[in-house]
């Protein structure tokens, strides 16, 4: 595995291995990295010929109050969680080599538009447009066939999907299952910010969603009920959560969803656990009527 830190050296090897013959796949992370990102190299893997997996703690997509400074950093257990995973090229690059005048300094956005209106993008102003437009460069730095990311951020790759394709990037987006505890909470990096008690009720994200679940399959089918369900189980049987949201919307514009639920749907929720803010999501596909999760 290359461990690379300039642009220049990882467009030539990029290039080298284009020349090769070989598709490129691109895994963008924060880093310390965890069984979901590995996965995500696992798919890269199965899907193209060279993976190039990106490790930047990007600060355009963290908010003034957020935790920017103390999120979870160790490269060279990255490094080698990478390397054993089957990665070609790790790309760790300094803030200044992405953004050259710094980050305070960057003139030209990529705007996500109303998609950025709604669950996470409303709770988290600018969040993605700091996000796409870090994408936006490595896209450009790569150029891969395939940019790999999780389902765990829903909205993340909706937004990316439509930049590839608003902004005409040659580029396929692929959206991996997330990938979950024994216990069911979704792996994050920010887990290891929560306390021993915290951490046992931080699967209520999950549970919540199954009881949806269920709720939907049984026949429920407003979007206002099944949200305020969610709440009440969250209230239930997590004293220590605060919901920052709770939304069921539609899932190609992100809108609340209106009254009736029959087209494909994201159930987004966002919950904090002291200063610990945790995501996940179900996503509801109706076929002739019948519903289909992921
Ligand atoms: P992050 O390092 O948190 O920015 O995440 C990098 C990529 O890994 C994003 O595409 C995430 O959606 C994805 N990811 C994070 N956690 C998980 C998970 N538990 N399962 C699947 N993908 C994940």
């Amino acid at each position: 595995m290359h461990r690379i830190e300039d642009a220049v050296s990882l467009r030539k090897l990029v290039r080298d291995a284009r020349c090769s013959g070989r598709s490129v796949g691109l895994v963008p992370t924060m880093g310390y990295l965890h069984e979901g990102h590995l996965r995500l190299i696992d798919e890269a893997r199965a899907g193209t010929d060279f993976v190039v997996m990106s490790l930047f703690v990007n600060p355009t997509q963290f908010g003034p109050q957020e935790d920017l400074d103390r999120y979870p950093r160790d490269l060279e257990r990255d490094s080698s969680l990478a390397a054993n995973r089957g990665v070609d090229i790790l790309f760790s690059p300094a803030t200044s080599t992405m953004y050259p005048d710094g980050s305070h300094g960057q003139e030209v956005w990529v705007d996500p538009g109303r998609l950025a209106h709604h669950l996470d993008g409303a709770a988290r102003p600018g969040h993605f447009r700091g996000v796409a437009t870090v994408v936006a460069k490595l896209f450009n730095l790569v150029q891969p066939d395939r940019a790999y990311f999780g389902q765990k951020d829903a909205q993340q790759a909706i937004i990316l999907s439509r930049m590839a394709r608003d902004l005409a990037y040659a580029v396929e987006v692929i959206v991996v299952p997330t990938v979950r505890a024994e216990d069911g909470l979704a792996l994050s990096s920010r887990n290891v910010y929560l306390t021993a008690e915290e951490r046992m009720q931080a699967p209520v994200l999950y549970r919540a969603l199954r009881e949806a679940r269920s709720r939907i399959e049984a026949g429920q089918r407003d979007p206002r009920e099944l949200e305020r369900s969610i709440r009440e189980c969250i209230a239930e049987r997590a004293p220590l959560a605060r919901v920052d949201f709770a939304n069921v919307a539609d899932l190609e514009t992100l809108q609340p969803a209106e009254e009736q639920l029959s087209r494909d749907t994201l159930i987004a929720l966002a919950v904090f656990f002291g200063s610990t803010r945790l995501i996940d999501n179900q996503i509801v596909r109706f076929v002739d009527g019948t519903p289909r999760f992921s």
